[in-house]
């Protein structure tokens, strides 16, 4: 059976990070993905850009069951050192609205250079090769392959959590855990779209308007976010309901009445909204649609004033004063009704799974000396915006040095 200090399984992006910091420090390394490339899911980040950290790296847009362990692993190892890290492997990086990306826009680039640099400091990778099975012999680990077994002192576990099937995630590294005492806290899809039950989705389809959105479970405010909310066939979409589903998904799991309000005015008061209303109405000969068409995307407009039964060829001065309060109420206060989410197919990432509360700062188990987890397997994920990366990118560093320094203690 061939051995290594330190075995990986999983060649994402905390894998990979993981794998680059363990050899840095001069111990072997083996890497064991089952895709047929390293970082495959890393070419679909970002739109195929890859929005690789952020400028403002708040601890705050992240959850987890442990904020002093996340907190301590985003120090160890923060966006400088992210920006550095990929300026030292020759990709050049912009920024926009906090956002960082390659210079090149290509994810590509991000990919390619990780994995290059994982081939050139001598980590023996294991392609198309799948970690079937892990057990333990003599204080060291053992893993199982199709027709093959591998030992090791220390062993990072960066095997994903469900988002994306498409990219080789199945969530074995939760069995894995369980294993070995650990518990799950039940994964559900997070930065997905959300299904609502009014039929007027399949006429708004395609719509996009800057909004914000507010969620309500079981009438209580939960969080709100705001951006460019996006329609489709059947509900929401758009990077800030992306920022909220995290919540809807675990209160329809927990059988909870789940609810949004978007406001497609929230710069303005009802007020401000009202007078600004009445000024376009009363500007001459112009029907109500007409007249406000140049407010809001026409069909969130044409939808609005169905619901209030005012025909859209009205002329614009018989409007009355409640109609433009209701009409106001109405476009700052639009009730949906989320009954679903999309699958993991459509997710970016995984909410839940292994407690932060059982693993150190350096995010080795509590239950079993020498053995780590990274990435999103772990209970940790944020909002979009370069942050689920970031995580990946520091709890693989961290696990990779630590693994690294332990070996023969
Ligand atoms: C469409 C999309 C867009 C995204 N865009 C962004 C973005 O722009 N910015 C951002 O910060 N985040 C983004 N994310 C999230 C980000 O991709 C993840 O947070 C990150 O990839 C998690 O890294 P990881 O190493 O934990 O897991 P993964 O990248 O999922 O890697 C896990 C690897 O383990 C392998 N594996 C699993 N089980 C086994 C096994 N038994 N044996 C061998 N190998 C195994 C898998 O094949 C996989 O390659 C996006 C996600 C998606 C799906």
């Amino acid at each position: 059976m061939k051995s290594y200090d330190v075995g990986i399984i999983g060649g994402g992006a905390s894998g990979m990070m993981a794998a680059i910091s363990a050899k840095r420090c001069g111990v072997s390394v083996a890497l064991f993905e089952k895709n047929d490339i390293l970082g495959k899911k890393i070419l679909a980040t970002g739109n195929g850009r890859c929005n690789f950290t952020n400028e403002d790296m708040d601890p705050g847009y992240f959850y987890s069951d442990d904020e002093s362990c996340l907190r301590s692993v985003l120090s160890d190892f923060t966006k400088e050192d992210t920006l550095s890290f990929f300026s030292d492997l020759g990709i050049l990086y912009h920024q926009r609205e906090g956002y960082y990306y390659p210079r090149n826009h290509q994810a590509s680039a991000i990919r390619s250079h990780l994995s290059d640099e994982v081939y050139a400091l001598g980590v023996d990778v294991y392609l198309n090769t799948e970690v079937m099975d892990l057990d333990t012999d003599h204080n060291r680990f053992v893993i199982s392959c199709k027709d093959r077994s591998f030992s090791f002192q220390k062993l990072i576990l960066c095997s994903g959590g469900l988002a994306y099937p498409q990219g080789g995630n199945t969530g074995d590294g939760y069995e894995f855990a369980k294993g070995f005492s650990h518990s799950l806290m039940k994964p559900l899809p997070a930065l997905v779209p959300l299904d609502c039950s009014e039929p007027y989705f399949k006429f708004l389809k395609g719509v996009r308007a800057f909004g914000k959105v507010s969620l309500y479970l079981d009438g209580s405010l939960t969080v709100s976010d705001t951006g460019e909310l996006q329609f489709t066939k059947s509900g929401i979409s758009g990077i800030p309901v992306f920022n909220i589903s995290r919540f809807a998904t675990r209160g329809l799991e927990e059988k909870k009445k789940v609810e949004g309000i978007l406001d497609f005015f929230p710069d303005y008061d009802e007020e401000t909204l009202f007078t600004k209303i009445q000024t376009a109405v009363s500007r001459g000969s112009k029907n109500v649609f007409e007249s406000l068409s140049g407010f809001i995307h026409e069909k969130i407009l044409n939808e609005a004033l169905h619901n209030l039964h005012i025909p859209p060829e009205k002329p614009a001065e018989l409007l009355t004063k409640e109609d433009i309060r209701l009409l106001c109420h109405n476009l700052k206060n639009w009730k949906v009704r989320i009954t679903a989410f999309k699958d993991y197919e459509f997710a970016q990432v995984t909410c839940g799974g292994i407690p932060l509360s059982e693993v150190d700062d350096h995010l080795q188990s509590v239950y079993h000396n020498g053995l780590y987890f990274a990435g999103e397997l772990l209970n940790a994920d944020a909002i979009c915006g370069g942050y689920n990366l970031q995580w990946a990118w520091s709890s693989g560093y961290v696990t990779g040095c630590h693994a690294a320094k332990m070996i023969g203690s």
